[in-house]
């Protein structure tokens, strides 16, 4: 392979077109879950409104339903009835009246507005707005429909389902939800120096974080995590491997993807009859990260080569990889996710790369700009620092120097 280096926006346009390719065509299985199971699953149905919502003229306040022109003379109203939350709707309310009221009841027929219970007085059952206050037509109530007709698409497939839309579907009458499957995403680590997570390391051999870690990210892009045994670096486990990954909808590699003697990763790809993407990104950390594609008689497998460093893995992974696995599960908004925040301490750095750096944000404080500062690391190895960050700051390629106070983007994860 040779080694041309694109620049980030050139990876990023490659794997967005990728990305988009499978949104037009792909067409995900579908399962049914629970509310209860729904959370971060991608909406494969359109949710429709089974009636008007509101289905009723909803108060919005205590107070009094009233005719707004009457009430806004400042003169008592007879008090005609009273509607509590839950009640069927009631009326007509008669001339120069007022109809006492709950949040969430309906206003009787003849009201147009609702006057709050802490502007009026009220007196020998009658109920006076206080002057010099007044009120308009369409105060303080939800007319029928205003947020959505029967029949109507609240939600179109393809979004994530939050606590919001969980809500919307469960106010609309759906105790379950299509879903897209998840795709399944085959995990290989590689490297002679990894060993499981339940074993201790002979001196020169660490464990495996990477495959927990891509299996958490994984999972959170929507995709179904299937982590593999670890490979050695040998042509031969390679080969097994990958032939055995291919089962996936998907793969995800790390290791053995720089310019080391052991770094096989690549011609196994050519071996196998992939085609590269790119095989190398101007960016720190992940520049040697590789994209494939291999056309078999099950469509196409995406295959992502991650440098093995924990930091490197991660971070290449959101960028590329992840906004595939979201298009592939059916997401319409694949990613990846920047912010802005300001920048606490001036940042520097040599500007031939653009560089990710593990970062803490402070989106805390009311008032006050989302704030970041990058972490001192020890390099993409660090899962010390990296366990303490929230984010990455983005340093462009073309900015060497960046003053504290200055807007910056961050990568969220
Ligand atoms: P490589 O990309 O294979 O050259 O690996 C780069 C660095 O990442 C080396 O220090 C590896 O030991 C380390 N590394 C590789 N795979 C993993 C893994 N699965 N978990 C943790 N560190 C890894
Ligand atoms: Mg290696």
């Amino acid at each position: 392979m040779g080694s041309t280096l694109l620049s980030f926006d050139e990876a990023s346009a490659i794997v967005r077109m990728h990305a988009e390719a499978l949104l037009r065509d792909a067409a995900p299985r579908t399962e049914r879950v629970s509310l209860h199971q729904a959370q971060g699953r991608i909406l494969a149905q359109p949710l429709v409104a089974d009636r008007d919502q509101p289905s009723f003229p909803r108060s919005t306040r205590d107070g009094f339903a009233v005719r707004a022109a009457e009430a806004s003379l400042n003169q008592p109203l007879r008090i005609a009835g009273s509607t509590r939350a839950g009640d069927p709707p009631s009326g007509p309310l008669p001339p120069n009246s007022a109809w006492e009221i709950m949040t969430g009841a309906a206003v009787p027929e003849g009201a147009d507005a609702v006057v709050m219970i802490e502007h009026v007085e009220v007196a020998n059952g009658t109920v006076r707005l206080l002057a010099p206050r007044t009120i308009a037509s369409g105060d303080n109530y939800v007319p029928t429909g205003a947020e959505a007709h029967a029949g109507d698409t609240i939600l179109a497939p393809g979004v994530a389902l939050t606590a919001a839309s969980i809500a919307l579907a469960a106010f609309s009458g759906y105790p379950e939800l299509d879903v897209y499957t998840r795709p399944r995403v085959a995990i290989l680590c590689t490297g002679d120096e990894i060993v499981p997570v339940d074993q201790s390391p002979a001196p020169g051999q660490i464990r495996n974080s990477n495959g927990p870690m891509l299996a958490a990210l994984v999972a959170q892009a929507g995709g179904d995590p299937w982590l593999l045994p670890t490979v050695a670096d040998t042509e031969e486990a390679l080969n097994a491997a990958i032939a055995q990954a291919l089962e996936a909808d998907l793969v995800l590699a790390t290791g053995g993807v720089s310019a080391g003697k052991y770094d096989l990763v690549e011609p196994a790809l050519e071996r196998a009859g992939f085609r590269f993407h790119f095989t190398g990104v101007r960016i720190q950390p992940g520049k040697p990260t590789v994209f494939a594609t291999l056309q078999s008689k099950n469509g196409t497998k995406c295959f992502w080569g991650l440098p093995g460093n924990p930091i490197s893995s991660a971070a290449t992974f959101l960028l590329f990889a992840a906004p595939v696995l979201s298009a592939l599960a059916g997401r319409t908004d694949i990613g990846p996710r920047f912010a802005t925040a300001r920048l606490g301490k001036r940042a520097k750095h040599d500007p031939a790369l653009t560089r990710f750096m593990p970062a803490h944000c402070t989106f805390g404080a009311a008032n006050q700009w989302p704030t970041v500062e990058r972490l001192f690391w020890q390099g993409s190895g660090d899962l010390a620092t990296f366990a303490r960050s929230n984010c990455f700051l983005v340093l462009p390629e073309e900015q060497d120097v960046i003053e504290a106070g200055t807007e910056v983007r961050i990568l969220l994860f």
